[in-house]
């Protein structure tokens, strides 16, 4: 059976895989993301030898950390655009892995896919609206809608959303170098550190960053469960491993959503409403190896 290759590329580490579904992964490797030479570098050297062993992958998807460039028909299609992360800007990420692997190479955003993933094998089954949201070192969106990755002019920004702040019960003016105090600003992992003067891992179930860093998300699900009308909302990232947090979160969600969008999927299941991944650390790579299977569909 043909095999697929998958690559999770995050700002901080790449995950690539080759296999064909979540039961089905023959190889995986996990590296850091240091220059775009030696890492994406590392994702071809791991592809060749699993190709010396199982054979020409039929195709390679990868889920990218941005912005990039989605669109097919675009010159710079496949290229991490203006990351301010070191060194990055401007990589023909996807022209590189095609180049030297010679096959057919899909390329979306990190979230996209990730959401893809869901949608095929995990919390989002036969589902054909749904929001993928990651809350860790930054803050993405992928959005499914009508059965299709939302892309737009560029791709969505979700964690760029502006929000109210009262600097009354939050002086932290955020860590955005673009807006500042913007969801991703005021509610990433960093910005908790910040703000806390202390990591979120060492902050306990009780401390008052986790009922203001609910406050942040549940205001952020309420402006997307209005734009999007997703019929399911996922939450993931190493944000959201904090005990208690995604329960607060459903609460809040409701709460400001006072009763007006009446769905008892948003009224009365909540629990499955708001949820965490199925796949777990795994939507990434997974979607990866979804995306290279539906591209040579
Ligand atoms: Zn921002």
């Amino acid at each position: 059976m043909a095999l697929f290759g998958g690559i999770e590329a995050g700002g901080t580490k790449f995950v690539c895989a080759v296999g064909t579904a979540p039961d089905d992964i023959r190889a995986e490797i996990r590296f850091p993301t240091t220059t775009p030479e030696e890492t994406i570098g590392r994702a071809i050297a791991f592809f060749q030898e699993q190709q010396a062993i199982y054979g020409t992958v039929q195709a390679v998807g990868i889920g990218s950390f941005g912005p990039v460039d989605p669109h097919p028909d675009s010159p710079t299609y496949g290229y991490i655009t203006t990351t301010p992360k070191p060194g990055w800007a401007n990589t023909p990420f996807a022209g590189w892995i095609k180049e030297a692997l010679g096959v057919p190479v899909a390329f979306d955003t990190d979230v996209n896919v990730a959401a893809l993933g869901e949608g095929m094998w995990g919390a989002a089954q036969g589902l054909d609206t749904f929001l993928y949201l990651t809350v860790g070192t930054g803050i993405g969106g992928g959005a499914m809608v009508n059965g299709r990755l939302l892309h737009g002019l560029l791709h969505p920004e979700m964690g760029h959303i502006l929000l109210p702040r009262d600097p009354q019960k939050d002086p932290y003016n955020g860590r955005c170098p673009y807006h500042g105090d913007c969801l991703e600003g005021l509610a990433s992992g960093p910005a908790i550190a910040e703000r806390w003067q202390k990591p979120g891992t060492e902050l306990p179930p009780e401390h008052p960053a986790w009922e203001l860093e609910a406050h942040y998300l549940a205001t952020a699900l309420v402006n997307f469960i209005c734009t999007l009308s997703p019929q399911r909302i996922i939450l993931g990232g190493g944000v959201m491993s904090a005990p208690g947090l995604l329960p607060r979160i459903r609460q809040k969600t409701t709460a400001y959503l006072n009763q007006y969008i009446q769905s008892p999927a948003i009224t009365k299941h909540t629990d499955t409403y708001i949820t965490a991944p199925a796949l777990g650390n795994k939507s990434g790579v997974l979607g990866a190896i979804a995306l290279a299977k539906q591209h040579t569909q």
